[in-house]
């Protein structure tokens, strides 16, 4: 029995199945009506079994996977810290483990064509997942994408509509398709199934470090898919009693375009173009887990952005640009207040090969 949605905001409830609401009819994000009970203490889990090692802690069923999660958690002594390589993902970002959750309940609900829209590593992820599903999937992009993103969508099938404007333009264009009935929203910002996949990153880190939580995790935030992932993942041990703390969520913006960390006015950070999110939609969730972890958001600008990511491909990780501004970032928060001997765990979100190299 597949759960249906709730909206935290207002309470409305809604009947699972092809036919439910993107979003509640309050306007708020919903969340899957079912909260799994978490055990006292971790489950026994089995690597080769990828992020579903951790399927009695989801709110979903496996229906579709292609080997995501269990991503390598490698020491990164030039930074004083470790990196999750999330890059080593089927469609190589941490994108995987939000599609295999929602095409999995996707494919639970009798959904036959989903919706997308993404400048990049989502749309590739939903399309690899929907195709694995044998569901069909349009994924709306914007006008000019670069070539290697759009060959790693169209590559497997999916519909590619180019919409010409902003990214706001294209997320309203695939919501005014999704309303006139193209197909159940598979969005990475809007479907709870989504999150439900991105806290395994927090189940994962607190495993590979036999049970303890590092002192904090240092994230990119566009819509705060990952960051939120986070946050509920070790919300959800800390509860259990698994971890004696919780870590500091610090997220990391591009400049120009960081609501949460408050910085529009400066130069933007186009080389980081794929967080450059003026509304998460889940803005307020994400200025809860950055209030109760202690954590912070902060922008950088696009010069500390292509230092960090040249010197990460010289230190051996291949890594895209939106991955470097979690490594810029890092230098900053060490500068600031973030004590030399504190534990920090880095996810690296996305492969360097979708990178194109003219960027
Ligand atoms: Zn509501």
């Amino acid at each position: 029995m597949v759960p249906g949605l709730v909206c935290p905001a207002c309470g409305r409830q809604y009947e699972p199945g092809p036919d439910e609401p993107w979003r509640c009819a309050c306007g708020a994000p919903l969340e899957i009506d079912a909260t799994p009970a978490v055990p006292e203490m971790p489950p026994a889990f089995d690597r080769d079994q990828g992020l579903w090692a951790f399927h009695s802690l989801l709110p979903v069923d496996r229906e579709v996977s292609l080997g995501e999660g269990f991503t390598p958690l490698v020491e990164a002594p030039e930074w004083n810290a470790d990196f999750k390589l999330e890059y080593v993902s089927p469609s190589g970002s941490f994108k995987d483990r939000g599609a295999t959750t929602t095409l999995s309940r996707a494919a639970a609900l009798g959904v036959e064509r989903i919706v997308e829209d993404s400048s990049g590593n989502a749309g590739a992820a939903i399309a690899l997942y929907a195709a694995r599903a044998g569901i069909d999937a349009e994924i709306y992009v914007p006008e000019g994408v670069k070539p290697a993103k759009r060959a790693a969508i169209a590559g497997t099938g999916a519909t590619v509509v180019e919409v010409p404007g902003d990214r706001a333009a294209v997320s309203e264009a695939a919501r005014s398709a999704v309303e006139s009935g193209a197909g159940w929203y598979a969005s990475h910002a809007w479907n709870p199934a989504f999150f439900a996949g991105t806290a395994t990153t927090a189940f994962e880190i607190v495993a590979q470090r036999g049970g303890s939580a590092p002192d904090a995790v240092v994230a990119p935030i566009g819509h705060g898919t990952l960051f939120l992932g986070l946050f509920r993942g070790f919300e959800a041990m800390d509860a259990a009693g698994w971890i004696d703390q919780r870590p500091r969520l610090l997220g990391v913006q591009a400049a120009g375009v960081a609501p949460i960390a408050n910085d529009g006015s400066g130069a933007r950070n186009d080389f980081a173009d794929g967080i450059q999110i003026a509304e998460p939609a889940r803005n307020a969730e994400i200025e809860r887990a950055i209030e109760t972890t202690d954590g912070d958001a902060i922008a950088v600008g696009e010069a500390e952005t292509r230092a960090a990511w040249k010197a990460l491909h010289r230190a051996g990780f291949h890594v895209e640009p939106t991955s470097a501004v979690a490594v810029a970032g890092l230098e900053t928060y060490r500068e600031r207040d973030l004590d030399s001997t504190a534990e920090v765990v880095v996810p690296l979100t996305g492969s360097g090969l979708k990178t194109d190299p003219s960027a």
